[in-house]
């Protein structure tokens, strides 16, 4: 994998109390540019929490990406009493803009914890389709951020498929559901969503012989100009995504889960990956047919 140069966030840092009641501060990663504002002045330790925390998160989507997705970005912290994160909320509609909640007891363990800003920043990744398509949407921000914040170095790569062991079989059709554009209940736009991104990930490998994965299809829709700043057409997204991989992966797969059920057998899939659950830890066979494909998946970026 090209090792990529990133401008670490730490490296350009600057804050400005603009009134008593709000901070501000300002980072540069990945070619992108990040204003943050808290809704009240937080104190100095949180401060330093929550800028480290938006950093680190930004650097996952920048590793995935090789770049930060938007130009720039105005993050608008609140807070809660208590700790961790939530609510977070990505739009695109009057400039890239994430509101997002955290705990003012956090500490940097639950910072370290979270995934939801991740999972808001590769959403600034994509364009935004039309409502029948969320799946697309949710679904490729629920399968690329823990991926991302492995490569990063955040996330072990037994964390990332234990998760998605036991989250992807929600994504599953239930009785009487349809395919992904008709059926709009909460798994099957999540969870069925990053099923169709799995799905699409390991074919492309497959097809490239392990050269190409679905982050090539991701990164050529964001480098043809498609963030969340851009209402697209999903076809356009994934013609788009085809060519930065040179295989039709991403239309022949959405032609054939847009509009039927399409079940899938996981326990099949975790045995060609070479991915076991013994006792409730995860251990990784590397004799499986597709190990050097799941191990592509997770391998954190050398630096
Ligand atoms: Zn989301």
């Amino acid at each position: 994998m090209r090792v990529i140069l990133l401008t670490l966030a730490m490296a350009w840092l600057s804050f400005a109390d603009r009134t008593i009641a709000q901070s501000d501060a300002h980072l540069e990663i990945g070619g992108g540019k990040i204003d943050l504002t808290f809704s009240s002045a937080p104190d100095e330790a949180l401060r330093k929490l929550a800028l480290a925390w938006v950093a680190s998160s930004a650097r996952a989507v920048t590793v995935y990406y090789e770049q930060f997705p938007v130009s720039h970005l105005e993050i608008r912290l609140r807070f809660f009493e208590g700790h961790g994160v939530r609510g977070g909320r990505t739009t695109g509609r009057d400039g890239a803009l994430i509101t997002v909640a955290i705990g003012r007891s956090s500490s940097a363990s639950d910072f370290a914890e979270d995934w939801v800003l991740t999972h808001e920043m590769v959403h600034l990744a994509f364009p935004s389709v039309p409502e029948e398509h969320h799946w697309i949407e949710e679904g490729s921000a629920t399968y690329v951020e823990p991926i991302a914040r492995a490569r990063a170095g955040g996330l072990t790569p037994e964390k990332v498929w234990g998760d998605l062991i036991d989250g992807l079989p929600k994504g599953l059709p239930q009785a009487g559901d349809r395919g992904l554009d008709f059926t709009r209940t909460w798994g099957r736009t999540y969870w069925g969503g990053a099923l169709f991104c799995l799905l699409a990930d390991i074919e492309i490998r497959k097809r490239t012989g392990n050269k190409k994965g679905l982050e090539d299809a991701l990164r050529a829709i964001l480098k043809a100009g498609g963030t969340i700043e851009s209402d697209w057409p999903i076809v356009r997204s994934l013609e788009i995504g085809d060519r930065g991989t040179g295989v039709s992966v991403l239309r022949e797969l959405y032609e054939k889960m847009k509009a039927a059920p399409t079940p899938a057998d996981l326990s099949a899939l975790w045995k060609e990956l070479g991915v076991e659950r013994g006792g409730g830890k995860i251990e990784f066979i590397d004799g499986a047919p597709l190990a050097s494909i799941r191990k592509a998946i997770t391998q954190p970026v050398s630096r």
